[in-house]
């Protein structure tokens, strides 16, 4: 490819269909990746629209990459570890080089918090630790259910969990002052267990298991309720503006408050999901080519 017009950091769904429309927007779209998408976590997702029997995370990645290859998009390994404006443009540095490109779309996502318990890479794979209740808490209809939590995020994501099964427990592992909200535990009928992350064990890799002060306990999953960190650090040092929870804040065109810098996916605030991964990744990839085609005059004064 001749030099690249617009840069997409990150190769999860958000950059892979930003990659996609620019392509067929015609526009010359580099995609580097530092190779984690959280959607390669997923072990099948039902609610991905389209996909009736489920589809796997890598199944829907490696659909994506094709269909952004398709229309010559370039995808290349390696992390962006730099970016600044550069008049107008921005200069990005990629495996050693320094590439100016005038537009940029952040898909950098984020990173769980997993439970710091064995196995648990194995386990998510499973399905036997989830992460996010609103993708398959359906999965978890009429199941014993725990919530690992350390704050009051864990109170909220049992009280989603309730909607599936009465069989929901919290199992607070932060300082007591962290949970604030036992009395809506109790209202909901959700049972409160007070344990250290030390005290949790996964056993084996088939069934999940949890002991504390010599009690046993089974449950048919985990949720995990630690939270996540956004991959906001380039966005930051450009100067763009992150909301308390470290998200990006974008207009309606996914545009950040740094002109020519747009941000789509996991990264911004709000649902972290793929179909609204994908409806932020076009808007913003229609937003970045309609911007670029004022700035050639090609849209009618
Ligand atoms: C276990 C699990 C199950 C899930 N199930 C579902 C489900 O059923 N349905 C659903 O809709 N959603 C599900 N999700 C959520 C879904 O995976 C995310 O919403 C989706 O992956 C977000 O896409 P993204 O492109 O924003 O980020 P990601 O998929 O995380 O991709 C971001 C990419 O950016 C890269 N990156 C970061 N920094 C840099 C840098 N500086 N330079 C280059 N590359 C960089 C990362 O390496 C990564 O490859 C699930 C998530 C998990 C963890």
């Amino acid at each position: 490819m001749s030099d690249p017009e617009v840069l997409v950091i990150g190769a999860g769904p958000a950059g892979l269909v930003a990659a996609t429309y620019l392509a067929r927007f015609r526009r010359r779209v580099l995609v580097a990746d530092g190779g984690a998408p959280r959607a390669r976590w997923i072990p099948v997702s039902h609610n991905l629209p389209g996909f009736p029997q489920g589809i796997t995370g890598e199944a829907i990645l490696r659909r994506m990459t094709e269909q952004a290859l398709e229309y010559d998009a370039v995808i290349e390994r390696g992390r962006v570890e730099r970016l600044q404006p550069e008049g107008d443009d921005f200069r990005a540095s990629l495996n050693g080089r320094e590439i100016r490109v005038r537009a940029v779309l952040l898909a950098t996502g984020v990173v769980d918090h997993h439970p710091d318990l064995p196995g648990v890479d194995r386990a998510i794979e499973r399905s036997l630790v989830r992460i996010c209740p609103i993708c398959d808490g359906y999965e978890a209809s009429g199941k014993a259910v725990a919530i690992v939590g350390q704050d009051d995020r864990g109170v909220r994501e049992a009280a989603f969990l309730r909607t599936y099964s009465d069989r929901v427990t919290l199992i607070h592992t932060g300082s007591a002052e962290a949970l604030t909200r036992e009395d809506e535990l109790r209202r909901m009928g959700v049972e409160l267990i007070r344990a250290p992350i030390d005290n949790v064990r996964l056993e084996g890799d088939r069934v999940t298991a949890l002991s504390w002060g010599g009690n046993f306990r089974v449950f048919d999953l985990v949720y995990s309720a630690l939270g996540t960190s956004p991959n906001a650090d380039l966005a930051r040092a450009l100067g763009a503006k992150v909301g308390d929870d470290g998200c990006l804040v974008v207009d309606a065109h996914q545009r950040s408050s740094v002109p020519g810098f747009y941000a789509a996916g996991d990264v911004v605030r709000g649902l972290n999901q793929i179909a609204v991964a994908g409806a932020e990744a076009a808007i913003a990839a229609t937003a970045i080519h309609n911007a670029l085609r004022e700035a050639d005059g090609w849209t009618v004064r």
